[in-house]
């Protein structure tokens, strides 16, 4: 049986690889001939919005998924009726909108955010008015990693983040002064079948991912979490694994954004749980039973950005596992990442954070 996939990046090749063992075989599609799943399985190279490719695709594979959520929906729905597509197309067109994950968050209950949407310079300042300062104005599409967004403290930042982004449609929402971000993973199978992954403590800079603790929080928030996350599995009828992250201030969650995929905070499920995220996104879209989310141990996931250091380096570090994604070094760049699964948080947290200091030594961990 072969899976399509959309976007050839790390998460599809870690999605190839989880499912080798299941006797799966894999098809990408990717405008980069080198990309990282290329490396890995077969890969037809063509554009996201190329409609004769995505058809292609489409017809040599069983079920079409993503690793790239921002695929062209119009593309997607002209495909021929019989092809299977996972995540359901309604939850890849909301994820992809800011606008339109505000408003699915409002309408099922999960707080989010103060916002309003900004599409010309007097929606701005009526924004700025009734959200109030400091806040944040995002691209409404085609943000990821911090890219496409501005935190503005005062009227002249505004005008300032208004010239940069003001050319495509943009959404404006508080600066929220968060205790701590989180994020939730499930996947939902076709059967309806649901499975919770435990809570990740997330830490950014400069709005890319650097470091992931789970199991992370109180049981409270879990409990949270988990009801927000189910709520939008069922309003869709999922299938796949989903993200949601969050803000915790004064222990609220406030959502953040979602991801209709796999997701970089859910890497540590590949050592540290008892099935991977990738494993169980394939079962669920393939209608098998979903396997057993629960941890091994206290994991803590770190992102190699930028350059990779030296492989002998890292793995003197007792139990850690190594990915290396196959892309060259580029700024900012996500080229591989590390695992540590620890038998308690206290000694978990004292690993990472030394790794940490060693890897990157300008973030801070609260
Ligand atoms: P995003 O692309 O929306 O996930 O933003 C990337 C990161 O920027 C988040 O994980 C936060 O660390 C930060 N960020 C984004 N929006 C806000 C906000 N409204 N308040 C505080 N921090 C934010």
């Amino acid at each position: 049986m072969t899976i399509g996939i959309v976007g050839a990046g790390q998460l599809g090749r870690m999605l190839a690889l989880a499912g080798y063992p299941l006797g799966l075989d894999f098809l990408f599609l990717d405008p980069a001939a080198g990309a990282p799943a290329g490396q890995v399985a077969p890969l037809l190279e063509g554009a996201f919005t190329d409609q004769t490719r995505l058809a292609e695709l489409a017809e040599r594979c069983e079920v079409l998924t993503f690793d790239w959520e921002n695929v062209s929906v119009d593309a997607l729905r002209s495909l021929p009726r019989r092809t299977r597509i996972s995540p359901p197309i309604p939850a890849l067109a909301a994820a992809q909108d800011r606008v339109s994950e505000k408003r699915l968050f409002e309408q099922l209950a999960v707080p989010t955010t103060r916002w309003r949407a900004v599409s010309s310079h007097s929606q701005l300042g009526r924004a700025l008015q009734q959200v109030g300062l400091p806040g944040v104005l995002k691209t409404r599409r085609m943000g990821y990693d911090g890219k496409g967004q501005a935190v503005v403290r005062s009227l002249q930042e505004a005008e300032a983040a208004w010239s940069q982004l003001g050319s495509v449609p943009l959404l404006y929402e508080e600066l929220v002064p968060f205790d701590c971000e989180v994020s939730i993973i499930g996947a939902r199978s076709r059967r309806g079948e649901i499975a919770i992954y435990p809570l990740n403590g997330n830490v950014h800079s400069e709005g890319i991912l650097r470091l992931t603790r789970a199991p992370y929080g109180p049981a409270r928030w879990q409990r949270l979490a988990a009801g927000f996350l189910e709520r939008v599995l069922e309003k869709f009828r999922y299938t796949g694994i989903l993200t949601i992250e969050f803000f915790v201030r004064s222990g609220r969650l406030i959502a953040n954004e979602m991801a209709p995929r796999v997701h970089n905070s859910g890497h540590w499920t590949i050592e540290g749980a008892v099935t991977s995220q990738f494993e169980n996104h394939l079962r669920a879209i393939l209608d098998l039973p979903l396997g057993s989310t629960r941890p091994r141990g206290y994991s803590a996931m770190i992102n190699l950005i930028g350059n990779m250091p030296a492989r002998t380096e890292l793995l003197a570090e007792e139990g850690l596992h190594l990915h290396s994604y196959g892309k060259q070094p580029r700024p900012g760049r996500k080229l591989g990442h590390c695992t540590l699964v620890a038998p308690s948080a206290p000694a978990r947290d004292r690993q990472a954070r030394r790794l940490l200091t060693a890897l990157a030594p300008r973030v801070r961990i609260p």
